[in-house]
This record gives C-alpha cells, structure tokens and sequence, in this order.
C-alpha cells in the first residue's frame, strides 16, 4: 500500500529517523558535485537542484522548482559507509615475548541512508554477496549492514549515462529498503507516495498521519518512475554479455581502449560494487606494535596483479580487459549476478569519457564479424 505524504510530513519522517538514533547519510551539494554525506535535517538534500552527465562530463544546474529529490547520482557511492576506503583490521603486539593480537571491533554506529536509488540497493545486495562468501566474512561490513536503515527513492529524472533498466537494477525500487518513495512533482502538486518495507520503517511512521494514496496519485507516481525508463539512452545486452566476454580474450577492441584508458582507476573508485583492497602493516619503530590496516584498490593499478617475478597484467590493454571480463562477464560465476548495476559513474567520472556500454557493443560488432 503506498501512503500520500506531503512535504511536510517527508521532514518530519527525516527527523523521526534522526530521533530513532540514526546517523542521517544522504546526497548533499558540495564542491559542484552531489556528495553522500552526514545531513542533519531533510533541508541539507540538494532542494532545486538536478544534473547533466555525459561520458567524462557532470553539471549541476537549478530545476526552478523545490523536488529534494530531482537530481542523479553523483561520484559517491553507499560503499563508502559500509567497505570504507581504508580502515584498521587489527594490530598484533610483543610484550615480554609474548604476541598478543587487538582486533579493536569498530564502533558501529546506525546509520540511516536517505535517497537510495534502485540500482544503488542492488549495488548493495551485490557487495553482501561478496563480502559474506563461503571462504570469508567481511564481519565489520557485515555489523554495519545490520544497522543501516534504507530510505530509498524511485528515481523520476534520468541522465545520459544510466542504463540500470538493462541491468535489472532500476529504476523501480522493489525490495531491500525499509521506506521507499517517490517524489511527485509537477506544476500544481508536489508529494511523495510512500511505502513500508519493514517493521523498522513501519516503526518510524508510527504516529505520523498519513492517508492511502488514491489511485491517481498513485498512477502520476508511476507515470514519473516509466518516464525515466522511456528516456534512458545507454543499454547492454545483460543476457549474452556473459558469453561475448569467455570468448572476446583477443579482440582487437581491447588494444583500441588501451590507447585511450590512462590506468586512473576512477572507475573502480566511482563504481558502487568494485571490492578490491590492499593491505599494509605499519610496523613501530622497535618492531613491537604492528597496525594492518585495509585500503581500497584498483585492478588498473600494475601493483595489484604483482606475484613473485611481477605483474601478471603489466599492459593497460590487459588490465582494462581484466576489469570490464570480471564485472560484466566472471562476476556470474563467481557470485551469480553480474557485477554492474547500470549506475553509469564510471561513464560520467572517466576522465577520457570511457563508455562500458560501447565498449561492449563493439566488442559484439567484432565477435558478429568474425563469425559471419
Ligand atoms: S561498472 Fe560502471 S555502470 Fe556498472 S555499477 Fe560500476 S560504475 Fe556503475
Ligand atoms: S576506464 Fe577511464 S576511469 Fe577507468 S582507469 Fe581507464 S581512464 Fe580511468
């Protein structure tokens, strides 16, 4: 059942989760960019604003009206909060001979993510498969995802470099959340329609009063979620995309790429699922006290294919390869969904415009000409 909610009310409901001890995340405007950081009330969201993306290029600009929610997704990711670019896994001690380890269990705070977008929560599900695999729990990310609280948000505009409706990812949000909306706005009216997902976020609307949407209100909101499907340029052929990458290893195209891809690894920073890290010991002075702490990192980088005698992907053609395989084609095999949402950062934050989408397609146009 969706409920109406009037702006109003939707401030309200913020404050009700900041009452019930959550940390407010959430898109907020700084340095020309929407960033996900802490909001303290619902007015911190970029009121009026929305954004242009194309490959390699991001513009905000004024809607002209009051939407919260009117804009796409920028450079960050909710990966941020729940796999942080560098955190400390443990510290091992010598005292009097004798080793003794610190796994000082980081303090987990609740924390509530406002405006999660569909693909954005599939980005989600997918970094819980990976960090909660057979060989190895990821128990600090898994302690986090327990208390994190998902507003999520259907999306109602659209940017060049989407392509979640091919993914399976968006833009409708369908499960995972514990409050979901959609921001209805045009010239006469303004509302959100609502919906609950779980006994959390049934608890957080207790005492508001909020009527059942009637079913034009719902059908506007619905009309506003298929608008941006309509309107979405980029797509990829999800369900034979697999199979093109086993068999494209030699492919000319990736020699092409390579003159282009300068090895910045802005993708894999940018996309909400890449899950590759480091780890680095720093080790006191007199060699009593050891901190190892985890970082991000990138397989564009030579330094993370190195095995003993060098980097097994010592060519930009062979890494960039290797990235764009593992995330459309071997994530499959590995976790049973592919490794793209269809968010499209890597398009918009690619400094030379780099574009997946048409990375495969021509990959597909040499495998067809090959095999006319
Ligand atoms: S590969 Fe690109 S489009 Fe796909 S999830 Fe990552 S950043 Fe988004
Ligand atoms: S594809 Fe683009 S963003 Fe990714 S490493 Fe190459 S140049 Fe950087």
């Amino acid at each position: 059942m969706s409920f109406y909610c009037t702006p109003e009310q939707f401030e309200q409901l913020i404050e009700s989760v900041k009452n019930a001890g959550y940390k407010l995340l959430g898109p907020k405007l700084r340095d020309q960019v929407i960033i996900y950081d802490e909001l303290q009330s619902a007015k911190d969201l970029p009121i009026g604003w929305t954004d242009e993306q194309d490959p390699g290029r991001y513009r905000l600009k004024p809607r002209g009206d009051k939407a919260y929610f009117g804009y796409n997704l920028g450079p960050d990711s909710w990966k941020k909060f729940l796999f942080p670019s560098r955190e400390k896994l443990y510290s091992l001690s010598k005292q009097n001979g004798k080793l003794s380890i610190l796994q000082e269990a980081p303090a987990v705070e609740k924390m509530a993510f406002i405006g999660v977008r569909a693909c954005e929560i599939q980005a989600i599900v997918v970094l819980d498969k990976v960090f909660n695999t057979k060989l190895a729990v990821y128990e600090q990310y898994q302690r986090r995802r327990e208390s994190t609280f998902i507003m999520a948000v259907n999306c109602t505009t659209v940017v060049n470099t989407c392509f979640c409706a091919s993914m399976q990812a968006g833009p409708h949000v369908r499960a995972g959340f514990d409050l979901s909306l959609t921001e209805v706005i045009d010239e006469n009216r303004h509302y959100f329609l609502l919906q609950i997902g779980s006994k959390r976020g049934e608890e957080i609307c207790e005492g508001m009063k909020m009527r059942p949407a009637t079913e034009v209100e719902r059908r506007l909101g619905a009309e506003h979620v298929e608008r941006t499907v309509e309107q979405m340029i980029r797509k990829v052929d999800n369900a034979h995309v697999h199979d093109l990458l086993e068999n494209s290893h030699d492919y000319k195209r990736w020699d092409e790429v390579a003159t282009r891809c300068v090895n910045c690894a802005n993708c894999t920073n940018a996309c909400p699922t890449c899950f590759c890290s480091d780890t680095e010991d720093i080790v006191s002075l007199d060699g009593a006290h050891v901190d190892r702490w985890q970082s991000w990192e990138s397989c564009f980088n030579l330094s993370h294919s190195y095995i003993h005698g060098g980097s097994v992907r010592n060519s930009a053609q062979s890494r960039y390869r290797q990235w764009l395989t593992h995330k459309f084609g071997t994530w499959w095999d590995q976790f049973g969904v592919s490794g793209c949402v269809g968010c499209g950062r890597c398009i918009t934050w690619c400094p030379v415009g780099i574009d997946v989408t048409e990375e495969l397609r021509e990959l597909k146009r040499e495998h067809d000409q090959k095999n006319r």
